[in-house]
């Protein structure tokens, strides 16, 4: 089963509907983007060699053709690798080595950096060129999907790599058709005229859920800017309208305060999927204050079990009134269905609610290993199941809350001090815009907390204040020792932030 049967079906299912929009203006039909996919797959079989199994990388940022790329490298049966188009040229070279391209797809402004990295110009092939206008329109017989087995590699993905070199995941075929089953059953449904746009990058999880709407032949929005831009994404609200879109906190946090400041009509979003790292319930109060009960979902996932750990539901984020919304709200959700999840102590035996321990997942989204790396592999899939690395624990209903990576988690004085609580009170106080706190080598107490803030308006506020704050919400010990103001927070590309930076 080749998930680019998603693609041929609608081709022939929805062949009218609009398929692919730039900005308010659609480009092609589901017919069309399933024509012009089957030949770019023919054209990188028969001009540039690429065989079954071959890696075929996209380094471009957002744009209309992204989605036939991802779509035909599929269709030829060889393995797409995504990569963050504001990755360094060094950070390329490494994945291209790594995966062992044969060809790249690159975007026309990207394309110095794919040569300085070390692409061979003969199999590297610009989007939207004279060369890809011809691979796009050949006419003739279409190709067929080439048949695939489920357990076969259908994507390559580089981890963000917040630390060390990033590992190729390996998503399979499986992996990616149980995602966007579990789209369907755990975070929305896809009805006739809804629309997702790419604000977030496409080669992260924004373009993995491509495939739902695909399925259901929903429009995949590209916006002119090729990003996020809150105004312009108000705007094709209001002229795309049933918008959904998947997006990281920072751009809810932005989104929504561009939407107070301007009373923007916000009934063209239909659902505001957020995920890929921490929301802050004070963050998520607002943002629901702001933009509506019912607009949200959470995820919870990472590339080695993409889009799907858990999920939290516009159901559960509306029912305000459920005695334990507000736990509720501050965690990640269930399980999604297709999926185990488990949290472990440090012999791997589960806990039980309510103990906090190491996330385990189980299931057919889980990646089969990391590329050409057994070590990495054995250290992380175990008798089955997923280390994430993250720290979390579960209710007696099922809900999952994180506290963070295990590697953030700070031990001073012989105690744990999850980063993300000491986080979740500073930002309580209306001059913090943002925080990050960390542990620092310290020879007293091993590591001693210290908080990294960057001032809202108004500007910074007193040690002694924030001190109080936190009197009031944790207990003593998991004060910051240190309140460091800055300008901003290191991040890497996707935006999160480097706390290995901070730690210094
Ligand atoms: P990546 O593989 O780059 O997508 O990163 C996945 C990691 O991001 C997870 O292991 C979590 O640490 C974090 N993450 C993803 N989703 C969430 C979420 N909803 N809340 C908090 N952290 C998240």
């Amino acid at each position: 089963m080749n998930i680019a049967h998603l693609l041929r079906r609608s081709a022939q299912l929805h062949a009218h509907q609009p398929a692919v929009l730039q900005g308010d203006r659609v480009l092609f039909d589901y017919q069309t983007l399933g024509a012009r996919t089957a030949a770019l797959a023919a054209s990188l079989r028969t001009r540039y060699g690429v065989l079954p199994g071959d890696r075929v990388a996209i380094y471009a940022a957002n744009a209309p053709e992204y989605l036939e790329a991802l779509h035909a490298i599929v269709w030829a049966g060889a393995v797409h690798v995504p990569v963050n188009y504001k990755l360094h040229a060094k950070e390329l070279a490494y994945v291209l080595a790594d995966s062992g391209a044969r060809v790249v797809l690159v975007s026309e402004a990207l394309h110095p950096a794919a040569r300085d990295a070390g692409a061979d110009p003969a199999a590297t092939l610009v989007l939207g060129s004279a060369d890809y206008q011809h691979a796009v329109q050949q006419h003739g017989a279409p190709m067929p999907v080439h048949d695939r087995a489920p357990d076969d590699i259908a994507s390559l993905f580089y981890t963000s790599g917040t630390t060390g070199r990033p590992k190729g995941v390996m998503q399979t075929h499986r992996n990616l058709l149980a995602m966007t089953a579990c789209y369907f059953t755990d975070v929305d449904d896809v009805l006739p005229g809804d629309a997702m746009v790419y604000a977030a990058p496409m080669s992260h999880g924004a373009g993995l859920y491509n495939y739902a709407q695909v399925l259901r032949g929903g429009r995949h929005v590209v916006p002119m800017s090729g990003g996020f831009d809150p105004a312009e994404l108000v705007q094709l609200a209001a002229t795309v309208g049933q918008l959904t879109l998947f997006a990281a906190p920072t751009m809810v946090h932005r989104l929504v305060d561009h939407v107070r400041a301007t009373g923007a009509d916000v009934s063209g979003f239909k659902t505001i999927v957020y995920g890929g790292g921490p929301m802050y319930a004070d963050d998520l109060r607002t943002a629901m204050a702001v933009m509506g009960n019912d607009r949200f979902v959470q995820i919870y996932g990472q590339g080695e079990s993409p889009m799907t750990i858990t999920a939290l539901s516009r159901a559960h984020l509306a029912d305000t009134t459920h005695p334990r919304w507000p736990e509720r709200m501050a965690s990640v959700g269930v399980a999604q269905s297709l999926v185990e999840v488990r949290v472990v102590d440090a012999q791997g035996q589960p806990m039980p609610p309510g103990d906090t321990g190491e996330v385990l997942v189980r299931g057919d989204t889980v990646m089969p290993g990391y590329w050409n790396n057994p070590d990495a592999t054995a250290r992380t899939l175990q008798a089955g199941w997923l280390h994430t690395g993250d720290v979390g624990v579960l209710d007696a209903d099922g809900f999952l809350t994180l506290k963070d990576r295990s590697k953030d988690v700070i031990i001073s004085g012989g105690s744990n001090i999850y980063p993300r609580e000491v986080e979740e009170v500073l930002l309580l106080h209306p001059q913090v815009r943002e925080v990050a706190v960390v542990g620092q080598r310290d020879a007293e107490w091993g590591e001693v907390v210290v908080a990294y803030l960057v001032a809202g308006e108004g500007g910074p506020v007193e040690d002694a204040v924030l001190d109080a704050l936190c009197g009031e919400h944790i207990a003593r010990f998991k004060r910051p020792k240190v309140y460091r103001w800055v300008e901003g927070l290191p991040k890497n590309s996707y935006g999160k932030v480097l706390k290995t930076e901070l730690r210094g």
